[in-house]
């Protein structure tokens, strides 16, 4: 089936090709069909957040969409940064400047345990809506280790590894986006 990624994150992108591929589906990125839009996440929850992105999208392509919103909450920061992750610090920051300002906001405190959260928001042909939801536990490091993958992946511990330290296929097999992809899939699955 051919599918939308209601997404400008090339990494996001990237990640949703690797796990649907496999299963047969075309996913196209909004770049891969010109499709060129600043979408305003006004949500307060990262399944409504995922949900205007998938609505905006479908409203314009009646096609299958597939959206996701997803963040980074700590627990010592009472769950922040959350829905606001990718402005955390100001729009100002790169991914390396949010990560050294989660350090210093850090800084002395021995409670390091974060989740990342993933709500992916699908719609289908018909317009129908579906929400699936993928946490995954870990610790925030206290240095960026590794090279791999993208925002807070160098300072989030999972097995003493951070995320930046694993394969694209390890990644996906432990974190937020592949826990909610691999429900999305089985939901794909059943509707075949
Ligand atoms: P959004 O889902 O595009 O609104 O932004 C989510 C933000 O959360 C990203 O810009 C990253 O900063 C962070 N984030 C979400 N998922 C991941 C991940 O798998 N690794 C690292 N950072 C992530």
């Amino acid at each position: 089936m051919d599918m939308i990624i209601a997404t400008n994150n090339a990494h996001k992108v990237e990640e949703f090709k690797r796990l649907l591929t496999p299963l047969g589906h075309q996913a196209y990125s909004l770049k891969d069909r010109g499709i060129r839009v600043e979408i305003e996440e006004n949500g307060s929850t990262f399944a409504e957040n995922a949900m205007i992105k998938a609505k905006t999208i479908y409203d314009m392509v009646h096609l299958p969409v597939i959206a996701d919103d997803s963040g980074i909450c700590v627990d010592a920061l009472d769950g922040r940064p959350g829905i606001y992750s990718a402005r955390y610090g100001g729009e100002g920051l790169d991914d390396h400047g949010r990560n050294l300002k989660l350090l210093e906001e850090l800084k002395g405190i021995a409670n390091r345990g974060a989740r990342f959260i993933c709500s992916i928001a699908y719609i289908d042909a018909t317009g129908e809506t579906h929400s699936f939801e993928g946490v995954c536990e870990g610790v925030i490091g206290y240095e960026e280790k590794g090279a791999n993958g993208f925002g807070y992946d160098p300072l989030f511990l999972v097995g003493g590894k951070s995320f930046a330290e694993l394969s694209g296929a390890q990644k996906d097999a432990l974190s937020h986006r592949g826990k909610a992809n691999r429900l999305l899939c089985a939901f794909l699955a059943k509707q075949k």
